[in-house]
């Protein structure tokens, strides 16, 4: 007989989590291991927002807060969106949450439930089926052209597209593949959540890290279609994955319905990190773009050592900081 609820069979524990863990073990019997599992900056948090943290705990910032969030930081995240991705919210359009994975869950928790499917582009970020799964509805795969960044095979698109589906997942620049979305194809794929009325989820975590174009939010390349949800994070963008701070912008009734949850599990976001999560968003930004020069010197060396390797080709990923290179034969 099975103890646990059917919902923890049902999803998949995180892989890159639990190869880091085994990085961590190995490290710690004296082994020397280049941890690639999971997806994260090498850098130190900047100073200044360490600062605004350790001044928030002096100052005794150490209790619950609102659910949704700190309002300064509600307000801080609308102005960031409006300055970086020209995407006008007004704060109440606005969740905080411990990290974008937890805003993603949140938003999977209060859109989705058994019968629904939900559209993921393969290859996919591990925990986007696991959102689905955990809520009872059914991922759905779609094909991507890894010779043109990733972007959706739209005629397989299209044929898998039925009345039960609810939602589309897109992720660009994306994790694992590093491929960035023309605006073409964004466009493309706005026009069909529109048409089918779906739920479309714009991860948008490694915003800050577009090498090859200026990076363009999908809620601002339509500002009118509703149902467009704008996920990011402090995470990758300012050195950050451990604070677990990120965000949601979308229809005030989803803020509302997503902050019920959220202030049944964790109450709210920690507050120290909310503290240093303003700091990130408002301060000096010239520590983004120097993390982005070195990211995108360590693209340059690791698909030019790539390519150089038999059996091996390797496209240059338009962003974030995942190579996907393709494994041939010899
Ligand atoms: N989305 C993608 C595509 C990611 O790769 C990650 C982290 O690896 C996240 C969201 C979540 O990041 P966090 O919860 O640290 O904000």
């Amino acid at each position: 007989m099975n103890t646990f609820a059917d919902r923890v069979s049902r999803v998949k524990g995180s892989a890159t989590l639990a190869r880091t863990a085994k990085a961590g073990e190995l490290r710690a019997a004296g082994v020397d291991v280049i941890n690639m599992s999971v997806g994260e900056p090498d850098f130190p948090t900047p100073a200044h927002i360490v600062e605004a943290a350790v001044q928030a705990m002096a100052d005794g910032f150490t209790r619950y807060t609102p659910g949704p969030g700190l309002p300064e930081l509600r307000a801080a995240i609308a102005t960031k969106l409006e300055r970086d991705n020209q995407i006008k919210v007004a704060p109440s359009q606005i969740i905080a949450c411990n990290g974008g994975k937890h805003a993603l869950f949140n938003a999977c928790m209060a859109l989705f439930e058994a019968g629904d499917e939900v559209i993921i582009f393969t290859p996919y970020w591990v925990s986007f089926p696991e959102f689905v799964n955990f809520t009872g509805a059914t991922p759905v795969f779609v094909g991507t052209d890894p010779d043109q960044q990733f972007e959706p095979l739209f005629d397989e698109l299209e044929t898998k597209i039925g009345p039960r589906t609810k939602g589309l997942i897109l992720n660009s620049p994306s994790n694992p593949t590093g491929g960035v979305w023309s605006r073409e194809a964004i466009e493309q794929a706005i026009a069909i959540a529109r048409k089918h009325n779906l739920w479309l989820f714009s991860d948008e975590c490694y915003e800050a890290l577009a090498y090859d174009s200026p990076f363009e939010s999908t809620a601002a390349i339509d500002s009118d279609y509703a149902r467009i949800l704008t996920f990011q994070s402090c995470s990758k963008t300012y050195a950050m994955t451990g604070w677990r701070s990120g965000y949601m912008a979308g229809p005030e009734d989803l803020v509302k319905a997503m902050s019920k949850l959220q202030g049944q599990s964790t109450s709210c976001p920690n507050s120290i990190a909310q503290k240093a999560a303003i700091a990130a968003l408002l301060g000096d930004q010239t520590v983004v773009a120097e993390m982005k020069r070195a990211f995108m010197g360590r693209r340059e060396l690791i698909v030019r050592r790539l390519n150089a390797l038999e059996g091996i080709e390797c496209r240059n990923p338009g962003g974030a900081f995942y190579v996907f290179p393709k494994v041939k034969p010899i």
